[in-house]
């Protein structure tokens, strides 16, 4: 393997500045979740110049090319819309340019994640350059509303479109280390109803804000008694993100309020056990309060109306199991040491390949995610180059280790 590698190892720096540009070309298109046309035409157009078997749109417009016809499905996957640029004045350089300097490229979707997609493509170009096909067929997707709703792009591939992977790679910054898993998360709701009354007489009415702040109260204490545990995933986590309250007006007493939260779920947890939890308050119970998960709806960027319970499964692939010994392979022809395996504290479409599908999912991204939705997002190139030599490398390696199982 020693030569081969090599070979890849030179052939992908000779794509440095292909990747470069096209990196510095997404940058500047800009793309938020529902509004990535561009960003995926601009995608398709490059897959096609490097040698993809066929390119296309799904109906949700992400974005997919496609590398032979063989038996084992391998999807690498990026999501290619951004969040929001935030207080223009707080961005030193334009977030739009794609500033490129000292070997490092800058700007929105510079670590999160536009960039992986020059390197899952151009991994595409040298494995049609240097035959590194096999017995698989190799989706590589640009997907997205991943920012707005982690996941659901992909259930659209899996479950609408029927491209169902039997392994993934989710390219969302790692630093380039080997990923294995994550916390899952929720959102949740609470509303209490009240009685409205003149807020001259607040004694005639029923105040749901007051009985809600005991609530919030209780939803503290149960995150400060602390959840349930992980050693490697880490804690649980509840918090309160948003109260509103309806109200004829100021001077009445209000007739509802509702609290938002933001429930991070590590092993072991699950949407009936974290609703139930909050269902047990005694605040709650006491106050009648309706516990319910939130739903996502919106419009992608091709007219389809999208949607889903904002609920995102927890995920784990074990640690022996052989899509991450594959992981830790390719990663040691990309980096030329073994690379660390750890997990993201952030959520990403593994909820939906592994968390809802149990498809075996890892990461492996160049980005470091420190950087991720600030105004100084950047990325090393030396580490898109490594990220593409890795995406190259890890199909055949991913055939090799599973016929070891
Ligand atoms: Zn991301």
């Amino acid at each position: 393997m020693t030569a081969s590698a090599d070979l890849l190892r030179r052939t992908v720096k000779s794509y440095e500045k292909d990747i470069i540009k096209f990196s510095r070309d997404l940058i500047a298109i800009p793309g938020f979740s529902g509004t990535e046309g561009n960003v995926c035409k601009r995608i398709a157009q490059e897959m096609r110049k490097v040698g993809f078997d066929k390119v296309w749109f799904d109906k949700m417009g992400n974005v997919i090319g496609r590398i032979g016809k063989g038996k084992t499905k391998i999807m690498i996957d990026s999501h290619v819309d951004t969040v929001h640029v935030g207080d223009r004045s707080q961005w030193k350089w334009d977030p739009f340019k794609g500033k490129f300097e000292n070997g490092k490229i800058y700007g929105r979707g510079a670590c999160d994640q536009k960039t992986s997609v020059a390197s899952m493509v151009y991994a595409g170009k040298a494995i049609q350059q240097l035959g590194l096909g096999g017995d698989y067929t190799l989706w590589v997707v640009g997907s997205v509303m991943e920012e707005d709703c982690d996941g659901l792009c992909l259930l659209h591939v899996i479950e609408k479109e029927k491209m169902v992977p039997d392994y993934v790679v989710i390219t969302e910054p790692t630093h380039l280390g080997v990923y294995r898993g994550h916390r899952g998360r929720m959102e949740i709701k609470v509303t209490v109803k009240g009685r409205s009354c003149h807020a001259s007489a607040p004694e005639r009415g029923d105040n749901p804000i007051t009985k809600m702040a005991e609530i919030i109260k209780d939803i503290d204490k149960l995150n400060r008694r602390g959840l349930k545990y992980d050693k490697f995933l880490g804690i649980g986590t509840v918090a309160v993100t948003c109260i509103e309250a309806k109200t004829p007006s100021f001077n009445a007493v209000a007739d509802e309020c509702t609290i938002y939260l933001d429930r991070r779920m590590t092993k072991g947890e699950t949407p009936q056990s974290s609703v139930k939890e909050i269902q047990a308050l005694p605040s709650v119970k006491k106050a009648k309060g309706k516990v319910e998960i939130l739903n996502y709806d919106a419009v992608a960027w091709t007219g389809l109306k999208v949607g889903q319970q904002k609920y995102f499964p927890t995920w784990v692939l074990d640690e022996k199991h052989p899509l991450v010994r594959a992981g830790v392979k390719a990663g040691t022809i990309a980096l030329g040491k073994k690379p660390r395996v750890d997990r993201w504290t952030f959520s990403t479409n593994g909820v939906a390949t592994a968390g809802r599908h149990n498809i075996p999912t890892i990461g492996f991204g160049p980005q470091h995610e420190i950087y991720a939705h600030q105004t100084n997002e950047v990325v090393p190139v030396d580490a898109l180059i490594k990220a593409t030599i890795f995406y190259a490398a890890i199909p055949q390696i991913i055939l090799a280790e599973t016929k070891r199982r």
